[in-house]
Formats: C-alpha cells, sequence, structure tokens
C-alpha cells in the first residue's frame, strides 16, 4: 500500500477546500470500509485522504419533522434508532443487516450511498422511503432524489468536490409501514443476492380484526390473502425497490402502478411479483444466477409486502411468521 497525507478537516468548507488543493485527486472517506478495500487492492491510488470524521455537521439524525440522517452516521447507529424501528422500518432492516458489527459501528450510509455498489443495502430502503439525498458543494446546497443520484455501477450524481451532507425523508401516516429482504447465500455476514424493499399505505373497507386474525391464526399463506380479500384491504399507495437485479438499484414502476388502489389478493400479488421480475434485468454473477434472481424477485416482492401489511396491522406484535412464506 502506498502513502498519503491524511486530513481530518473539521468543517464541510474546511474539508472541499483541501479537495481543491488537491487538485481534484484526493478521496474522501467516512468508515472507510469501501475504500480502505480499494486502496488495498490497489484499485485506488488516492493523492491524499479527506476524513469526514470529524465533521459534526454530517452527524446529525433528526426525527422532528419527516427524518433527515447526516451522511455521517453509522449503520449501527441508525439501526438502534426507535423511529426508524417503527416508522422507517426498511431503514432499520437494512442498516442492521450490513456486513458485522465492526463494520456497522464504523461505516455510513453516506459511503454506502456514495459507493453506489448494485448490493448497497441501503439503497432499496432509500429509494422506497422517497429519499432525497442532500449536497453540499462550492455554490451551495443542493438536493435530487434518491433514484436520480444513482447513474450506475460506483457512479452517482456528485459534482467535483460534492459531498453528500445527508438524507431527507418524508413523514408517513400511521397506515404505511415498510421492510426490506435481504437474501443472501448464508446467515453470516454476506453481500446480498438480492435486495426488495416495498412500502406500502393500506385502507381497510372491511373489518380490521379479520385482517388481524388472519396474519394471527396463519395456517398458510393463501389463506391470509383471501382474509384480506373479502375484508377488502385496499393498497392505497406503494414503492417497490430492488437491488442487485440491474446495473443500479432500481424502483419496480410497472409494479407499483398494477397494485396501487387494489385489494390486496393472490392472484394480484402473483401477478406484481411478475411484473416486477421483468422489470429488472439481472446477469450471472459469483453470489447467483440471473434465472434464480429473477424467480426470487417473484418470491420477494410478495413476502416484502405481506411484511409491510403484518407491520401495519400488528405494529406491537414481534411473532413474524416467517417460516411460512
Ligand atoms: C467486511 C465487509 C462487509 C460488508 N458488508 C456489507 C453489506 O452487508 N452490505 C453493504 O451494503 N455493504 C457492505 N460492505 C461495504 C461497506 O461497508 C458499506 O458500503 C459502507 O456503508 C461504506 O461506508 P463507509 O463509511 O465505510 O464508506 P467509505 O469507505 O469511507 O466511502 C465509500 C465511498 O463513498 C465516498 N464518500 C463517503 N462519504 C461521503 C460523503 N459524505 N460525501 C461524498 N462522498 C462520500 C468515499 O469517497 C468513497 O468513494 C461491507 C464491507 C466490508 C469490508
Amino acid at each position: 500500500m502506498g502513502s498519503f497525507e491524511y486530513y481530518k478537516p473539521e468543517s464541510i468548507a474546511e474539508a472541499m477546500a483541501l479537495m481543491e488543493e488537491s487538485g481534484g485527486k484526493g478521496v474522501y472517506i467516512a468508515g472507510g470500509t469501501d475504500v480502505m478495500v480499494l486502496i488495498r487492492q490497489r484499485k485506488l491510488s488516492p493523492g491524499c485522504l479527506i476524513s469526514l470524521r470529524n465533521i459534526g455537521d454530517l452527524a446529525y439524525l433528526d426525527t422532528s419533522s419527516g427524518l433527515a440522517i447526516g451522511s455521517g452516521v453509522t449503520h449501527n447507529a441508525i439501526a438502534k434508532n426507535d423511529i426508524i424501528q417503527t416508522k422507517y422500518t426498511a431503514l432499520a432492516d437494512a442498516t442492521s443487516k450490513v456486513g458485522s458489527l465492526q463494520i456497522r459501528n464504523i461505516a455510513t450510509m453516506g459511503g454506502n450511498i456514495c459507493n453506489a455498489a448494485p448490493s448497497a443495502d441501503t439503497a432499496c430502503p432509500l429509494l422506497v422511503l422517497d429519499a432525497r439525498v442532500v449536497m453540499a458543494g462550492k455554490n451551495g446546497e443542493r438536493s435530487v432524489p434518491i433514484d436520480e443520484f444513482f447513474l450506475g455501477p460506483n457512479r452517482v450524481a456528485l459534482r467535483p468536490g460534492e459531498i453528500v451532507k445527508g438524507f431527507e425523508m418524508p413523514a408517513f401516516n400511521e397506515r404505511t409501514g415498510s421492510a426490506y429482504i435481504k437474501h443472501t447465500r448464508r446467515q453470516a455476514m454476506d453481500l446480498p443476492m438480492l435486495g426488495v424493499a416495498a412500502r406500502v399505505t393500506i385502507r381497510i373497507d372491511g373489518d380490521q380484526i379479520g385482517c388481524r386474525d388472519a396474519l394471527c391464526g396463519i395456517e398458510n399463506i393463501s389463506d391470509i390473502l383471501k382474509r384480506f380479500e373479502d375484508e377488502k384491504l385496499v393498497c392505497e399507495d406503494v414503492r417497490i425497490a430492488m437491488g442487485v437485479v440491474a446495473p443500479r438499484p432500481m424502483r419496480a414502476k410497472k409494479a407499483e402502478g398494477a397494485l396501487k388502489g387494489r385489494v390486496i389478493s393472490e392472484v394480484l400479488l402473483q401477478e406484481i411479483g411478475e411484473i416486477a421480475a421483468s422489470e429488472c434485468q439481472p446477469r450471472d454473477s459469483i453470489r447467483g444466477e440471473a434465472w434464480y434472481r429473477r424467480d426470487m424477485v417473484k418470491v420477494l416482492t410478495k413476502r416484502a409486502i405481506l411484511r409491510v401489511v403484518d407491520r401495519i396491522i400488528r405494529p406491537d406484535d414481534t411473532i413474524w411468521p416467517e417460516r411460512l412464506w
């Protein structure tokens, strides 16, 4: 590993000035869990490293109106936050499963999103939670929807010298929930072979207790979905996002359109899974083959939507019938 200068600025302005001084050859480093791997693999050779860890302005987590998270907040701090666990659950699902505890204690969500790997675990939750990426640059701050931030593998919409300041998400009502399912080859630390996130807002035109009973009784999925149909459980709004099925994390917009405003049923969820699978372009890789990823999109899309509905209807229950899905 070569040697290079390491700077620890304490403000965004100072960090950007150091980047300018380096002639754009410097590299920002947050937790370093992607950067250091690339340096060791000799895929990255920075002029200097500019650490973002001492910048207090990147370390905020504000839940007073919607959710605002600084780019320097670690996965573990996000996963442990009560409000995120209850109201932005997909994000808690994802951040609690990134790497190991040691990685989660140092790695940041900003780094995960700026590195822009198709497998980045926090990308799909941020897509379904309608996050905006706030960036600081020479000419002040600007923000873009996260969907426009990802340009391709390891390519994002940052201009030279810009720093991601944080992420902003709106508040959602109590009939809204979210989930992220990370599908891996093994239960221990692994990057996802596939990731699917969903955010759903429901309306029950029939009997709420009937729907709740269906989830508590758990005989089989067909029974649950039949009861949802009988009680007219309507999907009022929905977002579905998929990771590792295209060069960049993506929304399944056609599937969303086909589900919005309709009563949830077995036939419909089957159809939604098929549509989502038709929207993605997975490829073969060391972690899984394209046909398997595509097939699993169908399964995980249905599973993620049902998990969200369960979370909305039974917010205080911890029993989840995962073994049945
Ligand atoms: C053992 C191991 C296991 C892992 N497991 C997972 C996993 O399960 N899921 C997963 O998604 N990832 C995983 N990763 C990858 C990595 O941990 C995550 O992507 C992590 O979130 C990166 O954050 P960081 O703070 O360490 O980023 P860094 O390595 O510091 O930076 C990553 C990139 O982002 C840029 N950057 C960082 N912050 C900013 C900012 N505020 N503004 C502009 N640019 C910025 C850096 O210049 C760099 O290009 C794993 C890595 C390791 C080593």
